[in-house]
């Protein structure tokens, strides 16, 4: 039998990161086996799904590069994939309990007549959970049907689970103890249950519950943040799966290999933003200086800085540097104008050193006097200075930096060197010594 899962969002507003996660897991473990990834949406909830909310659900999606093989524009032979166009297909699944007088009536909604007997489900990672229905007074039988003729979550994901022939559902542990309900359901439907995997909560690092405020809880804002997607994927796939070596970046060819619900924790997983962004800076590392100049223009656009022929070789030099592409501006906006900021304390930290701070309008009109231009050259010069009043290079190299920069850290000061070249350099160097 080859192996169907399926995300089944409710459109709430927009995809959060524990959403993505699940339908990541889904997606991986169909790519992994050969099977299909369906998407269904789960909009009965007329009041507060909108066609905003849907959308960013199929954009996030989208933009992760988690496609699907049956759903929303793709069709598929078990549409439709919106629940709120299925009412037909509920109706004849609700006549089957009603043939089987499995559902009564009670205050107007119709309630599902539970098995009084034991309920054990195999979860596939959390292992054997039962529930015991003979104790009435706390699984009262439940509403699937209320008294306006909407259906409940639990009969019609049970229902389209098994029309759309799922074989595994893989889904967050809060449904963790829904689902004896839904095996219940499907037995009374005569259906032939999937197999099941709850996969552990997400909390933050302090352990409390991830909210929709903490930062990094909306995939939305991954895009604009300047993380790239196959960074995210990679970041979300450690929440709650082990690859099992000490390695921990993937491409999402490798994480589709590698990736098995044997290997999901049974622990809660921890969110920490800090760690995606590292991860964020190992795949940016891995991009060619091309692909990161290309990657990294629509931020520098938007920051207003000019964009020059030199610009390929000025990205360049902070390409091993910034962890997002949305820090590329602040670190490179002093190789692309003369107007930056200068950082308070690495200044206070130059102009420290009084001894090198009287040797920088020197530095500056050896530097003028340099007829052919490079790092080396320039070092030279700053050798030279240095020695000629028993100072050390070194001692002048951090308040160059901050001369050239505004900041205590960035790129090789080689690179800036070059990158600046001689009258930028030699008129910094001024303007800081007469500052
Ligand atoms: N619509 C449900 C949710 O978003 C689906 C749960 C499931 O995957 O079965 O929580």
């Amino acid at each position: 039998m080859s192996i169907r899962t399926r995300f089944a969002p409710s459109p709430t507003g927009y995809l959060h990161v524990g959403g993505a996660r699940t339908a990541l897991f889904s997606w991986l473990f169909a790519r992994n086996h050969g099977g299909a990834f369906i998407l269904r949406v789960e909009d009965t909830d007329e009041a507060r799904n909108t066609e905003e909310a849907r959308q960013a659900i199929f954009d996030g999606m989208s933009w992760l590069g988690l496609d699907w093989d049956e759903g929303p524009d793709k069709g598929g032979n078990f549409g439709p994939y919106f629940q709120s166009e299925r009412r037909d297909i509920y109706d004849k699944w609700f006549e089957k309990l009603a043939a089987a007088d499995r559902v009564y009536q009670d205050a107007g909604a119709w309630r599902f007549r539970f098995e009084r007997k034991p309920v054990t489900m195999n979860d596939l990672v959390c292992g054997e959970v039962t529930i015991d229905y003979r104790d009435e007074s706390n699984t009262p039988d439940m509403v699937v049907k209320r008294s306006d003729g909407s259906y409940v979550f639990h009969f019609v994901n049970v229902v389209d689970d098994l029309e759309m022939e799922i074989t595994h559902v893989i889904r967050g542990e809060d449904h963790l103890m829904n689902t004896p309900k839904h095996l219940q359901l499907i037995e009374a439907l005569s259906g032939t249950a999937p197999q099941y995997a709850h996969i552990p909560l997400i909390l933050n690092p302090d352990g409390s519950k991830m909210s929709k405020r903490d930062a990094g809880a909306a995939v939305g804002d991954y895009p604009r943040q300047g993380f790239l997607p196959g960074a995210v994927v990679n970041f979300i796939s450690l929440l709650g799966w082990n690859p099992k070596t000490d390695e921990e970046i993937f491409t999402m060819d490798e994480l589709v290999g590698r990736f098995s619900l044997e290997n999901v924790n049974r622990a809660p997983a921890r969110f920490d933003f800090e760690k995606c962004k590292w991860v964020n800076q190992q795949h940016l590392m891995k991009l060619g200086i091309e692909d990161f100049a290309v990657a990294a223009k629509p931020f520098v656009q938007d920051a207003n800085l000019p964009i020059s022929e030199n610009y390929t070789a000025v990205i360049a030099a902070v390409k091993e540097k910034v962890r997002t592409l949305g820090e590329v501006p602040a670190a490179v906006d002093f190789l692309m104008q003369d107007e930056f900021s200068y950082d308070d304390e690495a200044v206070a930290k130059a102009r420290g050193n009084a001894a090198a701070n009287g040797l920088l309008v020197e530095l500056a009109c050896g530097f003028d006097a340099i007829t052919d231009w490079s790092a080396d050259a320039a070092k030279a010069v700053l050798s030279e200075v240095a020695k000629a009043a028993g100072a050390k290079p070194g001692q002048l190299m951090f308040p160059l930096r901050v001369a050239l920069s505004g900041r205590g850290h960035g790129p090789d000061l080689s690179d800036i060197l070059n990158l600046l070249g001689k009258d930028r350099c030699a008129r910094r160097v001024r303007r800081f010594a007469g500052m």
